[in-house]
């Protein structure tokens, strides 16, 4: 995990890079208590996370955290376009959502960990993206380094690629018996491919899988997304907040 013996002056500017729209809590009335995104009135969840039941309970992620909301058409949601692009990616993009991955995992990681039921990980993964581009995912090629946890690969199995929940969309290399993963993505719009991975890691062994998103995206041009995205306003990232955020006694 990023290192504790970093000045504290230095976490204080890598906040402050970043704005996002901090996510609604789960218990809110129209939020989906496990991707925070727009739930229909009357359920907990939203119709794609009640789909991803499919998987089998015993493989879903522990837990779902998204850091952000990716509200289409802002800067932030552009971003996570952007630092990923093939040909050219932005590097402004990349500085960005490199700071705020590791100010998140800094001051909330044991948040997360403690929703999740599980230990602090042990071994880090990354969902791969849907367009299986060569080499290493940006995301890992960023953060890897600095979280310094030995990675489980996850590559799409061929012919496996959708927009469904899939057991089978990915292999997993042996995760560990009974290890505690982090798995990381930039965007949740379905959440398919992140509970699909997070299904793979535990077919391969891993007991404990926390996802943590960069960016949950809302659309407001969806009539369902509409009034979730109108309420939200950006900030300045909140060590103190987050989606799991429990004051401490
Ligand atoms: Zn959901
Ligand atoms: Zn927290």
């Amino acid at each position: 995990m990023p290192g504790s013996t970093t000045g504290s002056a230095t976490w204080f500017d890598l906040r402050r890079r970043t704005t996002i729209y901090p996510p609604e809590p789960a218990g809110r009335p129209g939020v989906c208590a496990v991707c925070r995104g727009p739930a229909r009135p009357g359920f907990a969840r939203c119709y794609q996370c009640a789909q991803h039941d499919l998987l089998g309970l015993g493989l879903l992620a522990d837990v779902v955290v998204p850091i952000s909301y990716a509200v289409k058409g802002t800067a932030f949601a552009t971003g996570l376009w952007r630092y990923k692009s093939w040909r050219s990616p932005d590097p402004a993009a990349r500085a960005c959502l490199l700071a705020l991955l590791l100010s998140f995992l800094h001051d909330h990681g044991r948040c997360v960990w403690r929703h999740a039921g599980m230990p602090a990980p042990g071994r880090l993964a990354v969902v791969p993206t849907g367009c299986g581009r060569p080499g290493p995912h940006p995301l890992l090629e960023m953060a890897g380094p600095y979280l310094r946890l030995p990675v489980t690969g996850l590559v799409i199995r061929p012919g496996e690629q959708g927009r469904d929940p899939n057991p089978d969309r990915f292999t997993s290399e042996r995760a560990g018996l009974g290890a505690s993963v982090l798995l990381l993505d930039d965007s949740w719009v379905s959440g398919a491919s992140a509970q699909s991975a997070a299904a793979a890691l535990k077919r391969a062994g891993a007991r404990h899988v926390a996802v943590v998103v960069l960016g949950r995206h809302v659309d407001p041009a969806d009539r369902l997304s509409a009034p979730l995205a109108a309420r939200l306003v950006p900030r300045g990232y909140d060590p103190d907040r987050c989606a799991v955020h429990r004051a401490r006694p």
